[in-house]
This record gives C-alpha cells, sequence and structure tokens, in this order.
C-alpha cells in the first residue's frame, strides 16, 4: 500500500516522456497496427514476451501507455489503463471480476448510468447487485454473500457528494476475499483510495481530470496483475469488449492533466466560497467542505487536504419548477451553463433527478433523498467568484429563497 501522505501532482510531474526531436511532449503514435523486424518477433508478442513492443492498438498504443502510466503514478497504482469512457472504465472492471452467478454489492447513490448497468443490465448475465447506502457498514457486511465479487461505490457520490469510508469498506472486502472497486471521478488528486486499500480505482476521465469538455474517456487503475488480466489475449475484459481509447484523443487529455492540480485547488476554492455563502444567506445546500456535511470529519481523514473538498455544491430549491426557474435565469445571467456533466472551466448545472440520475426510479430518489429541486453544480474556475455568487443571489431573492 502507498503511504497516506503520497502527493498525486508531484507525481504526475515526474512521469517523464519526452516526443521525437526532443519534443517536450510525447509524441502522438497515431497507428493501428505496429511492424516487427522479424517474424519470430511477433509470434513471441501473441505468446506474452510484449517488452517494449507494440502490435495492435486496441492492445496497446504508445500514446494510451503514457496517459495510462501518469494516470498510475496519480493514483498511487502500479499500471493502469486508459478507454473510451467512464462506463467503458467500469463495465470492463465488472465483467472481469464478475462471472455468470456473482453477486455485487454497491452504493445506491451513484451516477445514474452505473446504477442502470448494476440494475438492469447485468441481471441479463446472472450478475446481481444489492444497492445499498454505503455509508451503513453493518448493511454493507449483512449483505455480503459467498457469491459477492465486488463492493462498488464512488468516494464522492454523484450526485448527493456522499464519503465513502475507504478503510473500512477494504477491511470488509478483503477479510471476505471481495475486490474493492472506487470510482474517483468527483474528487481527482483529492482522494488516493488506493492508499486506504481500494483495489481498482476507475474514472470517467471526461470531467475534472480533462477538465476542457471536448472528449469521453475513462482510466483504470490497479495492480499489474489486474491490468494485465483486462488485456489477457483470450479472457481479458478490454482486449475482448474492445473499449479502446483513440491515441490522438490521449494526447490531448494528457497535455490537461499537467494542469489538473491547480484547476482542483481553483475548483474546490469557488465551490467553498458559493456554498458558505448560500448557507450563511439561509440556502439549503450540500457541500463536502462545510461542518454539518455528515461525513466532513470522514472527508478530512481520507483527502490531500491540499486540493480541498470538490467543485461540487448541491442546492435545494426544494421543487422543480423553482430548480428549472434558477438554472434558466442562471444560464441567462452567464452563471455558466445548463449541460450535464462536471469539471470545465465554466460553471455547469443540471437537475439530476431529472437528468443524470432519471435512470433512478422516483420512489429510489425519494429513499436517497434526491429531491427533485436539487441542482448539481459543478463550479468553475472563475476568477471573481464573490461576482457569481451576487449574481446567483440576485435570482434566488426573485425565487423567494433568501
Ligand atoms: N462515474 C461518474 C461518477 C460519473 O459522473 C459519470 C458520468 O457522468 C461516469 C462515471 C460515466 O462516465 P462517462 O460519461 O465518461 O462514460
Amino acid at each position: 500500500m502507498i503511504d497516506k501522505k503520497f502527493d498525486p501532482a508531484s507525481a504526475v510531474q515526474d512521469e517523464q516522456n519526452f516526443g521525437e526531436f526532443g519534443g517536450v511532449n510525447p509524441s502522438i503514435t497515431d497507428s493501428s497496427t505496429y511492424t516487427f523486424m522479424e517474424a519470430e518477433s511477433m509470434e513471441g508478442t501473441f505468446v506474452g514476451e510484449t517488452e517494449g513492443c507494440f502490435l495492435y492498438s486496441r492492445h496497446w498504443n504508445p500514446t494510451n501507455k503514457y496517459l495510462a502510466d501518469a494516470l498510475a503514478r496519480m493514483e498511487g497504482a502500479e499500471s493502469a489503463q486508459v478507454v473510451g469512457s467512464g462506463m467503458a472504465a467500469i463495465s470492463n472492471v465488472t465483467m472481469q471480476i464478475c462471472e455468470s452467478g456473482d453477486h455485487i454489492i454497491s452504493s445506491k447513490t451513484i451516477y445514474g448510468g452505473t446504477y442502470s448497468l448494476f440494475h438492469f443490465y447485468l441481471p441479463k448475465f446472472n450478475i446481481h447487485t444489492t444497492l445499498l447506502d454505503i455509508t451503513d457498514l453493518a448493511a454493507v457486511e449483512a449483505a455480503i454473500t459467498p457469491e459477492t465479487k465486488m463492493i462498488f461505490c464512488e468516494v464522492m457520490s454523484n450526485p448527493l457528494l456522499e464519503i465513502a469510508n475507504i478503510t473500512a469498506l477494504s477491511e470488509l472486502a478483503h477479510k471476505n476475499g471481495i475486490k474493492l472497486v472506487i470510482d474517483n471521478t468527483f474528487t481527482p488528486m483529492i482522494f488516493t483510495p488506493l492508499a486506504f486499500g481500494a483495489d481498482v480505482v476507475v474514472h470517467s476521465l471526461t470531467k475534472f481530470i480533462n477538465g476542457a469538455s471536448d472528449t469521453v474517456a475513462g482510466a483504470i487503475c490497479g495492480s499489474e496483475e489486474f491490468i494485465n488480466s483486462l488485456m489477457d489475449l483470450n479472457t481479458g475484459s478490454t482486449m475482448l469488449l474492445g473499449p479502446t481509447m483513440d491515441g490522438v484523443r490521449s494526447a490531448s487529455v494528457m497535455k490537461n492533466l499537467r494542469t489538473l492540480h491547480i484547476r482542483m485547488v481553483q475548483h474546490s476554492k469557488n465551490a467553498l466560497f458559493i456554498a458558505e455563502s448560500l448557507q450563511a444567506d439561509g440556502v439549503s445546500v450540500r457541500y463536502a467542505g462545510l461542518k454539518d456535511h455528515p461525513s466532513y470529519e470522514l472527508m478530512k481523514e481520507q483527502m490531500n487536504t491540499e486540493y480541498g473538498f470538490g467543485g461540487m455544491v448541491l442546492i435545494d430549491c426544494k421543487t422543480k419548477e423553482n430548480a428549472y426557474k434558477l438554472m434558466n435565469a442562471m444560464q441567462k445571467d452567464n452563471v455558466g451553463y445548463l449541460a450535464v456533466s462536471l469539471g470545465f472551466y465554466k460553471t455547469l448545472f443540471s437537475a439530476p433527478g431529472s437528468s443524470t440520475s432519471s435512470e433512478i426510479p422516483e420512489e429510489e430518489q425519494g429513499d436517497m433523498g434526491l429531491s427533485p429541486g436539487l441542482i448539481r453544480m459543478s463550479v468553475g474556475l472563475d476568477m471573481d467568484i464573490e461576482r457569481t455568487y451576487d449574481t446567483i443571489k440576485a435570482r434566488l431573492k426573485e425565487i423567494g429563497l433568501v
């Protein structure tokens, strides 16, 4: 296990790869296939003698490898692989760990697509999931069966911003021979789940890590053994299901990764300001950096403090009508954009109950505390966040929420 004091930004910065002619960025390899000097070495590659050799880009592409290596460094992982989306990362990890008859335990407050994968899609492969409150460790323990192969959660959940106790979950998992898989999409650099005992970390690179809202991509970080197993020619899910990321895109994500640490600090600083100011005005708001957040202390125990509490803030407008009014007004005033996704330079907002979490049945949404008036904000990189706040407050006044 890696040191809990480990710094992800320095780890990424230490990963150096020069390009052809001494380029400060690694060269881009946009080839699907690779030549061999002799037939004998091609044969060797097929039986696993892959050191220094590239065969075919669904298997490995050098540009993808640069990005994967940097992400492995960031997560303190032995190895990593990049794939075509965050959902590809989650589905391929799941298909690698589980087979027909197996059981998954997952947080019920997760991204809607992941919820649907577990709840609606995987049962056709005879893989069943218990969706529960992941902060209730007794419930997690009680749900474990001899068939359980994977415990899954987002360390900061989408959309409710609950914080998972990774140490406790990993102890429960390992005592029972189960793998703990953590989605760290909301909190890159803020959390290093492998340092607290997680086995695999997945990311949607689409969000904060790329930060430019110009691509969809994902990553899987874990032990060398696990990542190699994903690419096994006969039994590897990423090899056989083919979620390959395009190498040219990898190169642009890699360049954006270089500034992730600075962006995370600014997202967190702005989000904290918005959350504290709204709370002081009596608005119902949830943010992991507010002392009344149920997992504030747990967050502090697990976080890399220099990156703050993250860029995600929830405003509860009580009704869908109020939420829609506020979002329409914020877009008109250029506070940000009415859009799903997160981690952009501009503030993005949506009402998860009728958008990113609409896959979750309404009754379930109610049970998990997802009100129809909830707005999820991914706070942007605004230089003058006080000005942004004043604009939001003026609109909140019009609606009668302050
Ligand atoms: N994980 C989380 C926490 C997400 O919010 C999302 C998408 O919103 C995903 C995974 C899926 O990522 P992608 O859209 O890149 O497939």
